[in-house]
């Protein structure tokens, strides 16, 4: 096994952001027999676990080993009439891994086309896009126990997979390293999808009306590419908040003076606002601080123009927290993992 640990390593190519800030220690990790050595001989250090660095600000440097899982290799599992079982290790990039399945005829992912990351993190946060969440087709994800260096199986049930949530967010936090996640697609029959956003109206621009899985894929990466931007180009990390959820007799009262909101009814007891309306309405959208700022067409996308450090983003986001729950009443929440 040839494993450095490397000191004082930079993380700005590894965060989508594109902050500067250093790891006291890194290490990527291609095999999960190296994962378990490198957690051996590091039991008493401090850890941090990296992915592909799109859901994370970085306010400070990680006094920590940063451990990047680099776990490569897909594989079909098991096949049946009409469905099919793939594993794919965590550190493949989710998009990829998305792209190979529809190439494969397996449906069932083409709706969360090109959301940046690896797949090895989509259980974390339940990602989900179009419509479509991860929850949907998830089978089981093995995790590995930082403590006991144990492979530990979480089928759908033990992830208690919410919006943006999941166990690993919430109890099972720093505890698991996800090293691989088993889904459910279809091979025939496919659920095909297109009555979320703009989809249907993509299609339309291309005559098509009976898509197949690539033309839903393709109508997502293009409405994706035309509203966010590209981290390549301008450092961003996608949505910064979840959009709030709250009681109905509270949305009442707001609505009743904002009759204009949009809302989505969740439950008999609960309402879904959009967190981009809020902050679009508190003034914020496409401004700028130095060289933080809100993206001019997505008001949910805090942006790095540059050189700004994670704690001049975090400054930009916690005024719009205040504003939004001075003007609305309504606390809005981090989606991004602030560190
Ligand atoms: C332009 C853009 C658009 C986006 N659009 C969407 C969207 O439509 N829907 C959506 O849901 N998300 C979206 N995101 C957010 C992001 O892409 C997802 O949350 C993605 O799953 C994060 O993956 P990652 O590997 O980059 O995670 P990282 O940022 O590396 O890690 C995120 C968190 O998970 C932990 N973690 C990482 N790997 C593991 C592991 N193997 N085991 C356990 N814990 C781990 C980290 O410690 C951290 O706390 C978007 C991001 C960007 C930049």
């Amino acid at each position: 096994m040839n494993m450095i640990i490397e000191h004082n390593f930079s993380l700005k190519n590894y965060n989508t952001f594109g902050i500067e800030a250093k790891a006291r220690q890194f290490i990527a990790v291609h095999s999960i027999d190296e994962l378990k050595v490198v957690l051996q001989q590091n039991q008493h250090q401090k850890k941090f676990i990296l992915g592909g660095g799109s859901n994370m600000l970085l306010t400070q440097d990680i006094d920590a080993l940063v451990i990047h899982v680099d776990l490569k290799g897909k594989k079909i599992i098991k096949e049946e009439d009409g469905a099919v079982w793939v594993e794919s290790m965590a550190g493949e990039n989710w998009h990829e891994f998305v792209l190979w399945t529809i190439a494969q005829n397996f449906g069932g992912l083409e709706n969360m086309s090109l959301i940046p990351g690896n797949v090895g993190t989509t259980p974390v946060q339940n990602i989900g896009a179009y419509g479509t969440e991860i929850k949907d087709t998830f089978v089981s994800c093995e995790a590995l126990d930082i403590q006991t260096q144990e492979l530990k199986t979480f089928t759908k049930e033990a992830c208690r997979f919410g919006y943006r949530e999941s166990i690993f967010k919430q109890e099972a936090k720093d505890q698991f390293i996800i090293t691989s996640v088993v889904f459910k697609l279809t091979t025939t029959n496919h659920n095909i999808n297109t009555s979320y956003g703009d989809i249907l109206k993509e299609l339309e621009k291309h005559h098509i009306s009976t898509p197949t899985l690539r033309d839903v894929s393709n109508a997502v990466i293009a409405i994706r590419q035309s509203k966010l931007p590209d981290p390549k180009e301008l450092g961003n990390s996608g949505s910064f908040f979840k959009n709030p959820i709250i009681s109905k007799a509270a949305f009442e009262k707001i609505h009743a003076l904002h009759p204009e909101m949009p809302f989505y009814v969740v439950s008999e007891t609960e309402v879904k606002v959009p967190a981009g309306w809020l902050i679009e309405r508190a003034g914020f959208k496409g401004k700028r601080f130095g060289d933080a700022g809100i993206h001019k067409n997505q008001a949910l996308v805090l942006v790095n123009y540059g050189n700004a450090t994670g704690q001049e983003i975090l400054a930009v986001s916690k005024d719009i927290q205040a504003t939004v729950l001075s003007e609305f009443g309504i606390a809005i929440e981090a989606e991004v993992n602030v560190i």
